[in-house]
């Protein structure tokens, strides 16, 4: 038993390019609690359905990839690792070709169900194990954890999003344009927020944060504020805490 500072569930929702990712991983290791890149599951179901030749636009063969996926992730802040089969994919998963195809894939109804099992198992799991476990995504908040102790939206102006994904995609060594990442960027956007499936929407009681004018210390010092409000450190979860 890892017993960290944290209890209970913190979702953190938003599109791409608000810091979610550092922010989920820092708060993560800050509190000394899980931490879990649900993007990352989706992203991995398409890489599998890509290298199987499947159209990411065909509901049923993308269905029957994600039944059978060999999918496992860890929920470590500091040594997250990804992995399909035996093969560690953390980091062709970033690549364009699943950047493009995952919101396609991510808009099919049986995906997104069996990920939201292997979700809850992971959140739960982590919770025995660290306490509490951050948790980032796109429907976390509504979805997966709906009973979430504290549930973030994080936002930001859509030229922020694509600035900071260029300088993410241009330090991890992918090539990036910042015309070529805005599209990129609004298109998923457009794509998520208008599924049918738990499209990307905030929760009723999320909170907002705007994180345009903000750098990372900044959004952990609200978030780690909005803990501290809500007597989220160091006191053990009630029955239903998420
Ligand atoms: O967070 P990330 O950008 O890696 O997510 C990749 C894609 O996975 C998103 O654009 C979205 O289509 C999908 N996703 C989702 N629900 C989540 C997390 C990610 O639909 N909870």
């Amino acid at each position: 038993m890892v017993e960290g500072e944290l209890h209970g569930v913190i979702a953190l929702d938003g599109p791409s390019g608000t810091g979610k990712s550092t922010v989920a991983r820092r708060l993560a290791t800050l509190l000394g609690a899980g931490y879990l890149d649900t993007g990352a599951m989706y992203r991995t179901v398409t890489l599998a359905a890509l290298r199987a030749g499947v159209d990411p636009s065909d509901h049923d063969a993308v269905a029957r990839i994600a039944e059978h996926v060999a999918l496992s992730i860890t929920t470590d802040p500091v040594h997250q690792e990804v992995l399909l089969g035996e093969e560690s994919v953390g980091i062709e998963i970033r690549g364009q070709a699943v950047t493009l195809a995952v919101s396609a894939v991510s808009a099919v109804p049986r995906v997104r169900e069996l990920l939201k099992v292997r979700q809850q198992e992971l959140i739960a799991d982590a919770c025995a194990s660290y306490g509490g476990i951050v948790v980032e995504g796109r429907d976390i908040g509504t979805v997966i954890a709906p009973n979430a102790a504290l549930k973030v939206f994080l936002t930001a102006s859509s030229d922020a999003r694509a600035r900071r994904r260029t300088t993410q995609d241009t330090a991890e060594g992918r090539e990036s344009s910042l015309d070529a990442t805005r599209q990129d960027v609004d298109r998923r956007d457009r794509l998520d927020t208008s599924r049918a499936a738990s499209p990307l929407q905030p929760a009723g009681d999320a909170v907002w944060l705007d994180t345009t004018n903000l750098d990372i210390q900044g959004v952990l010092d609200r978030i780690l504020e909005l803990v501290d409000e809500r007597e989220l450190r160091g006191v053990a979860a009630g029955p239903g805490r998420w």
